[in-house]
């Protein structure tokens, strides 16, 4: 996929799941299930740290310049970057992954 298209789908995948989770949780709680309520929002925002974390980094993009793989990454200053294995093309995108929290 084209790094626009990650860079909507990191965002957009878990900012769905995370509204099913919720929903998830309050149709529990309606129905007095409190303990499945919360382990469904535990379990819920673990998967949705996890899932934007496996998301972001281990799904390839594709090069623009050789329209190889290409691997997001992080500089040390937390920005968001994608390095190409192909060719070593660096495409940098502004982004920061603060968002992420790690
Ligand atoms: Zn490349």
């Amino acid at each position: 996929m084209s790094i626009g298209m990650h860079q909507f789908v990191r965002i957009a995948v878990p900012g769905v799941f995370l509204i099913t989770v919720m929903v998830l949780c309050v149709v529990m709680m309606f129905k007095k299930k409190t303990v499945l309520a919360i382990a469904i929002l535990v379990i819920g925002f673990i998967g949705y740290g996890y899932g934007g974390y496996k998301l972001t980094y281990s799904v390839p993009v594709k090069c623009p310049k050789c329209s190889g793989k290409a691997y997001a990454k992080k500089s040390p200053k937390g920005d968001l970057y994608y390095e190409c294995t192909e060719c070593g093309h660096i495409e940098k995108t502004g982004w920061s992954q603060s968002d992420w929290g790690d």
